[in-house]
């Protein structure tokens, strides 16, 4: 086997990967981790992850991602950290080419490449994001201090995150696109109990002013057909997920309307020795127990199909 021949590669370092990756190393897989940025993905910028079993007192999403990397450190699970350019999933030998030009095979691919913040698309979203515009309250809440802000949404995302915003915050105006939130009853009990925290029911954000200084004020289109205009000096959008798919070969795989990647419930999907775990797979609950899972069982399928291949 060459230097850069493996029984498995793993594209995406979340929990989904990093649990692939545990697994694979402890069973002594010749397996490499591809992550573009750091280990972690999306629960790097979560404030606190309070529903991830033995945990009983929460923890914060980088200590636990920092212990997710530690446990596959330990049975060695090697790693390199570049940018997937392309792949060819369809042959026997998987080719995975990076940014850098370097072509990597495998026998089996598992894709962990997980989801990314939607935008609600409208004018001044993208010329002021970082000036106001954010999808990141544990990133950016700080920056807020006693200032009026928005939240976008009616998720668990956007409602856990406006909760924690008022750590900063002297007022957060939750906006939601219906009159009922989707998030969980618990949440939602504490936002209503929470002081700072007002809503703006049936409405949409059609436009975010500002200027060099930052985001003055937003406009509001109401579903009853008024407008109205709400001063703040932050929006954070928190309005769910759209797949990491840019460099997956979308055209050999089978995905769903939305983009993500359909698999059965081994993980398999329709290509032999290609999987798919965590938030990249077409699903309802995107939970990080759910992702670490996922990614076990997408390694013991690999492992499985790559010892009938021998
Ligand atoms: P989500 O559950 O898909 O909710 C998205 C919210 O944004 C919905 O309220 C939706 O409105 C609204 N929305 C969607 N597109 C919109 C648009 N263009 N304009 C305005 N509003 C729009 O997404 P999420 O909250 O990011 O959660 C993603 C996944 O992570 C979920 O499975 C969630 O359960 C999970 N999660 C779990 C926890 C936890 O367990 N503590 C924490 C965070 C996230 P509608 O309701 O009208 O569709």
């Amino acid at each position: 086997m060459k230097e850069t021949d493996y029984q498995l590669i793993i594209v995406g370092g979340g929990p989904a990967g990093l649990t692939a990756g545990m697994y694979a190393a402890r069973g002594r897989v010749k397996t490499l981790l591809i992550e573009k940025g750091a280990t972690g993905g999306q629960v790097l910028v979560t404030d606190r992850v309070d529903n991830y079993p033995a945990f009983t007192e929460g923890i914060s999403g980088f200590e636990l991602i920092d212990k997710m990397t530690a446990h596959a450190d330990r049975f060695g699970l090697e790693k390199k950290f570049a940018a997937v350019a392309s792949m060819d999933l369809q042959g026997e030998r998987k080719v995975i080419t990076l940014e850098t030009g370097e072509e990597l095979t495998s026998q089996a691919v598992i894709i962990c490449t997980g989801a990314k913040p939607r935008k609600i698309a409208v004018p001044g979203e993208e010329e002021l994001q970082g000036r106001g515009v954010s999808y990141c309250a544990t990133c950016d809440g700080p920056f807020y201090r006693e200032q009026n802000i928005a939240v976008v949404g009616g998720g668990n995302t956007a409602i856990q995150e406006a909760l924690h915003l008022t750590k900063f915050a002297a007022r957060v105006t939750v906006i939601h696109r219906r009159d009922s939130l989707r998030a969980t009853v618990i949440l939602q009990e504490k936002a209503f109990a929470e002081e700072k925290i007002n809503f703006i029911w049936d409405a949409q954000v059609s436009e975010i002013i500002g200027d060099d200084n930052g985001v003055a004020s937003l406009q509001i289109q109401h579903n009853n057909g008024s407008t109205s205009t709400l001063p703040v000096t932050g929006i954070f959008v928190l309005i769910g997920v759209v797949p990491n798919n840019e460099a997956l070969p979308m055209e050999q795989l089978e995905r769903d309307d939305s983009g993500f990647i359909i698999t059965d419930h081994e993980m398999c999907t329709h290509l032999p020795g290609v999987y798919a775990a965590g938030d990249i797979r077409s699903k309802n609950s995107r939970q990080i127990i759910n992702a670490a899972g996922e990614g076990a069982t997408a390694e013991l399928s690999a492992e499985h199909y790559i010892s009938n291949q021998k």
